[in-house]
């Protein structure tokens, strides 16, 4: 049934938007939600047939559609139809928001938002039951489906916004509608959104129209400005507390170092209190002490018990703002997420999880959830929904709660499963031979110090790890896409270990955000993937007669280039896989000179392809020579009409048209006119953008870390390594890094002409890169042994380095050697 109507009823249903994310479907409500790529209503009958009744639906897509038009009528659902299905979500946050009178907290600015608010909750949770927003849900969406989490139960809300273009915030005000405001700070993120460092501040403040009372730190001159003259207009009673470092006004704070960390005094009222924290940087000083102020606010409201409130400064711990996925012992891969575990954020890492299309088994290790703001009962009952709606084969409940509801969890769900008392139990009982080839999401409350458990589950063979952020590998994807525009594929080039950031993750993490094509080089590593669910369609550029049948048993598509291999391929096909239908791709030679067909081969070329049945021309395509240099400019764009010329020719004989392609990821950028059908993705997706017209456009995928084993402090004319070569002038200290040219780190460095960063300074190599050590001279640096040093990330940047030795950035990514652990990380 269609219901035509901005006006959403539904009680307290689960707010669904993304598909794969089912857990409950009787008790959903889902939300499609049409983006440039992905289009929720794709997935209404699917998710009816699984049993959701209720759906949110917008007008322009029912009406184009008559297919799913006919279907929400004539089915025993409800589906309303509205404008807009995210301002649809918003609006019934905005409803939900306004049934509660408890105090709300909304925090913005550039960078701290989760660390505030983690922080908060943790020092705020022995006096409040507290809602908060899951993770980093501060988008026009997650602040909606974290709003719509408030009830009756808790008292306390606290709720992050986070915008990245002009006008957005208003939306976000009036979901939240804070009573108490933080604006943490300002920086350079998500700058391009907006006109100037002034608009940015304007349209962040207007989260706090209707506050009544805003905490931030008037050390910032421009907050401190803008403020003044926007809460003039917008709302003149809100009440400041603005605080300095620089005994600026009355609500100054004081720093003092102590030998385990900063204690700090701050000011309020003529009152001062002192509390302790166990770091030193001025940012989380900062955060510190917007929680602290906040925390004076609220007890000025109702009293609370401010001796515990600031003796629990102290045990405050870094937030980890990201999930990481660590490779880990007995071919298992960890996805460490110990900083806490609510419902919200276990479904948030569940989400991470199912990312990964692997074939791995899915192990959950999860502790107690010890705040939720439901009865025992309810909780119990959600925890088991959630993990049963997921495809989990071993389940790990640790706590009281776990171990007292067994039956209740092991009885539901047809996993596999073993509780235990506490950490010390598990770690001490547990059999860790049995848990092999896994992937295991170790979810815990801090108490439980599940860290314990990942140090167990993780290799530590070896300080040098290359990180790998799956966020800026979708930022460069997405910049890409935006280029082609919608009409053009794109095929991934995950050949040679996905250029040395590991073929699997990177793969799956690709299928995830659904590329159209991957590539390999060999057909090994396409089998590698297939073995690791990957079921995106896979061209492999080189195979032989001895590699054919992998190509069918694995569903692989073989890069053909020349009659010798076309007649040996087809042969095999005839004789051994006469009925499979098996897609090529053809290669051309249009000036590479390296492997394809010339024009004198294409007449036998179609020829016999169109008389083996089952074969059919996926693709087209041919390879540019120097797409990245301006200098060949002339010759690319011959290579492009040559293409045009024998690609027709080949079509002209076919009744069905292959996809052609011939841009690589230089081509795009200076070749947009040569997209065709497809184009091939390579290291710009990995960061590097090789034609240097747009610089600034990609963001840093990996980066090589590795730590100092060693220092020494070494005397005038003493020498450092083999053959005497680093020779010390003055007085200098020397450390010992724990990379060799065996993980990649070429000898070309040697002596000087590599540089690393080490705690922000650049340090010079010494003497000779040996196979698995390198020294480096720490003089100027302030390090001690066991310190992480950057190879090479967002600096120094891996473009430098090629450039200092004679290489190309491909070489020494590639060069990263596979003993090297990789991390994967997401925020
Ligand atoms: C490696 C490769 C690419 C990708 O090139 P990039 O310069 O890394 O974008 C494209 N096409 C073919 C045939 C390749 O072998």
């Amino acid at each position: 049934m269609l219901i035509l109507s901005e006006k959403i009823t539904t009680n307290n249903k689960i707010l669904l938007t993304d598909s794969r994310f089912l857990s409950d479907p009787e008790s959903s409500i889902f939300f499609a939600i049409k983006g440039e790529r992905h289009n929720g209503h794709q997935f209404i009958q699917q998710l009816f047939e699984k049993g959701i009744k209720e759906f949110v639906v917008e007008k322009d897509v029912v009406n184009s559609d008559s297919v799913l038009k006919e279907f929400l009528e004539k089915t025993d659902l409800k589906a309303f139809v509205v404008q807009n299905s995210i301002k649809a979500l918003q609006n019934l946050a905005t409803e939900k928001r306004k049934q509660f009178k408890y105090p709300v907290i909304g925090i913005t600015g550039s960078n701290g938002k989760t660390i505030v608010k983690e922080w908060l909750h943790f020092l705020l949770e022995h006096e409040f039951e507290i809602v908060k927003s899951p993770r980093s849900y501060n988008s026009q969406i997650g602040v909606a489906l974290s709003v719509w989490e408030m009830n009756e139960k808790s008292n306390l809300g606290i709720f992050e916004a986070g915008i990245s273009l002009q006008n957005e915030m208003q939306n976000l005000e009036s979901i939240i509608k804070p009573e108490i405001g933080i604006f943490t700070n300002i920086g350079p993120a998500h700058n391009e959104g907006f006109r100037s460092l002034k608009q940015k501040i304007t349209e962040k403040l207007r989260l706090f129209k209707t506050s009544k009372v805003l905490v931030y730190c008037k050390d910032y001159k421009e907050i401190n400005e803008e403020l003044a003259i926007l809460l003039k207009a917008v709302n003149p009673n809100i009440q400041l507390i603005s605080w300095s470092r620089n005994r600026i006004g009355e609500n100054w704070v004081e720093t003092q170092l102590t030998e385990t960390g900063t204690l700090i005094e701050i000011n309020w009222l003529g009152e001062s209190y002192d509390f302790e924290i166990p770091f030193t940087d001025n940012a989380s000083i900062e955060n510190a002490v917007h929680c602290a102020y906040t925390g004076l606010y609220l007890n000025s409201q109702s009293k609370i018990n401010l001796d515990v409130f600031f003796e629990k400064f102290q045990s405050l711990r870094p937030v980890a703002m990201r999930l990481e996925l660590k490779q880990g012992n007995n071919d298992n891969y960890i996805i460490d997420d110990t900083y806490n575990n609510d419902l919200g954020g276990l479904k948030m890492a569940l989400n991470f999880m199912s990312q990964h299309h692997t074939k791995r088994q899915k192990v959950l290790i999860v502790s107690d959830i010890l705040q939720s703001g439901l009865q025992e009962n309810d909780l119990l009952q959600s925890l088991r929904d959630l993990i049963k709606s997921q495809d989990i084969s071993v389940l790990i409940g640790i706590g009281s709660k776990f171990f007292d509801h067994k039956e209740f969890f092991s009885g539901a769900t047809k996993v596999s499963s073993f509780f235990y008392e506490n950490t010390s139990d598990f770690l001490s009982l547990f059999n860790f031979e049995n848990l092999t080839n896994s992937l295991v999401l170790v979810k815990g409350a801090r108490p439980y110090a599940f860290e314990k458990i990942v140090n167990k589950l993780v290799m530590k063979v070896h300080g040098t790890v290359f990180e790998v952020n799956l966020d800026s590998l979708t930022h460069n994807l997405n910049y890409y896409r935006n280029k082609i525009g919608n009409q053009t594929k794109i095929m991934v080039m995950v050949k040679a270990f996905a250029y040395g950031s590991g073929s699997m993750e990177v793969a799956s993490w690709l299928q995830y955000h659904r590329v159209d094509y991957l590539s390999v080089a060999y057909p090994d590593e396409g089998v590698v993937l297939r073995q690791n669910g990957i079921k995106l369609p896979i061209m492999v550029l080189n195979s032989d007669p001895e590699t054919y049948h992998k190509l069918f048993e694995y569903d692989l598509e073989p890069e053909i280039y020349s009659l010798r291999t076309l007649k040996a391929y087809l042969h095999f096909k005839t004789n051994l896989y006469p009925n499979s239908v098996s897609k090529i791709h053809l290669k051309l030679d249009t000036g590479m000179h390296r492997l394809g067909f010339i024009e004198d081969d294409l007449e036998t070329l179609v020829e016999q392809i169109k008389a083996t049945p089952n074969v059919e021309i996926a693709s087209i395509f041919s390879h540019l020579v120097g797409a990245d240099e301006a200098e060949h400019i002339d010759f690319s764009k011959k290579q492009i009409a040559q293409f045009d010329l024998l690609s027709s020719k080949i079509t002209a004989k076919l009744n069905y048209n292959p996809l052609r392609h011939i841009c690589n990821s230089a081509g795009i950028i200076r070749f947009p006119e040569a997209k065709y059908d497809m184009v091939r993705l390579g290291i710009g997706l990995y960061g590097i953008e090789s034609s240097g017209i747009e610089p600034n456009a990609l963001e840093v995928v990996g980066t090589l870390k590795t730590t100092i084993s060693q220092i020494k402090t070494l005397g005038q004319g003493e020498t450092v390594g083999y053959s005497r070569r680093g020779i010390i002038e003055k007085e200098s200290k020397i450390a010992t890094l724990a990379i060799g040219y065996a993980d990649g780190y070429d000898r070309g460095f040697s002596r000087g002409v590599g540089q690393v960063l080490v705690n922000n300074v650049l340090c010079p190599v010494v003497g000779n890169v040996c196979m698995d050590m390198t020294m480096i001279d720490v003089t100027e640096a302030n390090c001690k042994e066991g310190d992480q040093v950057v190879i090479f990330g967002k600096k120094p940047h891996i473009s430098e380095l090629a450039a200092a030795i004679g290489t190309i950035p491909y070489e020494l990514l590639t060069g990263v050697s596979e003993r090297v652990k990789r991390v994967f990380y997401h925020e």
